[in-house]
């Protein structure tokens, strides 16, 4: 936008080529859009070349006054001009959303331009003519630029393309008036250049900020696309899922399979949070370390408790952290496995206790008696074992059947189990046989025990069928840490010790004293214990109570 006032002192030169830098830094970082980079850069050219047009013209003014030839300057100057024209061009077809072709319109314009300038400077000079393509060349340039800019303001963010479509057509509407009245622009008026490189170099910018804008929402768009897939998907699946953000633990989705089983109003997600269902904090702390190290989660098994369900339920999660709705969540995917996990607790209680009074088997005793034992013995803690045998039990089962020899039993291993602590371990030792072993009690206090245990279970009355009372009584040995540390040493004596209780007339408590170690003959005593165990008797006679059998 040359005003030859510009060249006339160095101040206003220097202004102007200022504001020339500051419109190519515009343009340096506008031109990161790949769209209209070529264009920007084509139109910086162009208004450079204008600049030098008006220097070429400021020469050929200053030659013209001292009277030298001035055709050279002046061709110099239309060639530059028309250079300008060309580019401007260029830039205005890059910017265009066509993009027409460059070559015929360069080629178009230079080679008349080129024509038009040597026919009217050298074959039939004509000042006039000359005047005439000073407005012409800048007037088409601009003009092109303007349309260009102007069609893409239809677009949603174009507010920089509409600033330098105005500004452009600003310019045009200057060269138009400039032709027009043939008259050059005023002195004062030198700083329109500066103003329209300054105001150009921001709406370049603007355009730029537009792009991102433009960027921004297509993403916005495209992630919308994908969580709209996402919770279609979720939706359709068979297993119940949730997303739940990681940064609150609200739940952001639930699936209908979902809302079902954790018993969530629907509309209402963001009431909860996942962690409301972990019924073991525990669980819901390491399910989090592990997500946090490894980002997946496979196959993880949590206890849930819902507010429609009093009992928890076991659910075999998968979860992984994913990116949703501009927040961190964490995706879930669940499967409903209590039916297997009460198989395995069936399984394993199977392994461990006795199916008719469903207190510890003899296996589980010993394993579980060795290991306290040993932890017993480091902290130099007492501890003593009951060996509790039922009197007479061949009579009850002869005389009121098996059904109430076996409900006997049921009620002799409850009683022993309450009667006896927690920590306590009873289990049944084969038959009509049971054990008990009491940590932290010397044979004293395990003779206080036993002997109430007796007499509670001598109050006991089992009602048949048939209204009868059947009552019945226990001998119990008594064998301590005192007598040995070994687990199997420690049932053989109490059970000699209960023999000798039974010896000693029955319903009665015996202890196992270190002395009796002299007389007690290990060999000899497992001879007897082999006949006399019922756990032996049992197989072989095969007297397989029906409630012996598992439910299923
Ligand atoms: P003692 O006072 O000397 O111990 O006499 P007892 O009759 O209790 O001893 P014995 O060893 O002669 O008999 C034990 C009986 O316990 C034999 C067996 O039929 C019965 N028995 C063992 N296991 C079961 C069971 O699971 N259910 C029932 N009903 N009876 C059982
Ligand atoms: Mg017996
Ligand atoms: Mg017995």
């Amino acid at each position: 936008m040359g005003n030859l006032a510009i060249f006339s002192s160095s101040g206003h030169f220097g202004i102007t080529l200022s504001a020339f830098a500051l419109f190519l830094a515009c343009c340096f970082f506008a031109a990161e859009n790949p769209r209209i980079r070529r264009g920007i850069w084509y139109l910086a050219a162009g208004l450079l070349a204008e600049l030098f047009a008006n220097l070429a013209e400021t020469r050929a003014a200053n030659v013209f006054a001292g009277g030298g030839n001035i055709n050279f300057y002046i061709l110099v100057e239309l060639t530059l001009l028309l250079a300008s024209m060309g580019l401007l061009a260029l830039a205005g077809s890059r910017m265009l959303a066509g993009n027409i072709s460059d070559t015929p319109v360069i080629a178009g314009i230079f080679g008349l331009g080129i024509f038009a300038i040597i026919f009217s400077v050298y074959i039939i000079p004509d000042g006039a003519v000359v005047n005439n393509m000073r407005s012409i060349f800048p007037l088409a340039g601009f003009t092109y630029v303007a349309i260009s800019f102007w069609s893409q303001v239809r677009s949603k963010d174009a507010f920089g393309y509409l600033c330098s479509a105005v500004l452009t057509t600003v310019a045009s509407i200057y060269w138009a008036w400039k032709l027009a009245h043939g008259e050059p622009t005023p002195e004062s008026l030198w700083y329109l250049g500066a103003v329209f490189y300054a105001l150009l170099g921001t709406s370049l910018l603007l355009i730029r900020g537009d792009n991102l804008k433009a960027d921004l929402r297509k993403k916005d768009e495209t992630i919308e696309k994908c969580n709209n897939k996402i919770e279609e998907i979720i939706k359709l699946s068979p297993f119940p899922i949730i997303i739940s953000r990681l940064s609150d633990d609200k739940i952001l989705l639930a699936n209908n399979n979902a809302v079902k089983l954790f018993g969530i109003v629907a509309h209402e997600l963001e009431r909860y949070h996942l962690k409301d269902f972990f019924a073991d904090a525990e669980n819901r702390k390491t399910l989090n370390e592990r997500l946090e190290q490894e980002k997946v989660v496979q196959e993880f098994e949590i206890l849930v408790k819902t507010p429609n369900s009093d009992t928890p339920f076991w659910l075999l999660a998968s979860a992984n952290i994913i990116d949703y709705n501009y927040d961190v969540a964490l995706y879930s995917a669940f499967q409903d496995i209590t039916s297997r996990k009460n198989r395995e607790v069936l399984l394993k209680n199977q392994a461990i206790r006795d199916p008719l009074t469903s207190i510890f088997n003899r296996r589980y005793f010993e394993e579980e008696v060795y290991k306290q034992i040993l932890n017993l013995q480091r902290e130099n803690r007492p501890y003593s074992v009951l060996m509790m045998d039922a009197d007479h039990f061949k009579n009850v089962n002869d005389t009121y059947g098996h059904k109430i020899g076996d409900k006997v039993l049921i009620e002799l291993a409850s009683t022993a189990e309450r009667a006896l602590r927690d920590n306590d371990i009873v289990a049944r030792y084969g038959g009509e046989e049971f054990v008990a072993f009491l940590p932290d009690t010397d044979a004293e206090t395990a003779y206080k025990v036993a002997d109430r245990l007796r007499e509670t279970i001598s109050e006991i009355i089992v009602h048949t069928e048939d209204n009868q009372n059947v009552k019945f009584t226990v001998s119990i040995g008594v064998s301590s840490d005192a007598v040995s540390e070994n687990v199997d040493m420690l049932i053989k004596t109490a059970d000699e010790a209960m023999y000798q209780a039974k010896q000693g007339g029955r319903n009665r408590v015996r202890i196992f004293t270190k002395n009796d170690l002299a007389s007690f003959s290990d060999t000899e005593r497992k001879e007897e214990s082999a006949n006399h165990h019922p756990i032996f008797d049992k197989e072989e006679a095969s007297e397989i109570s029906l409630l012996d059998i598992p439910e299923n």
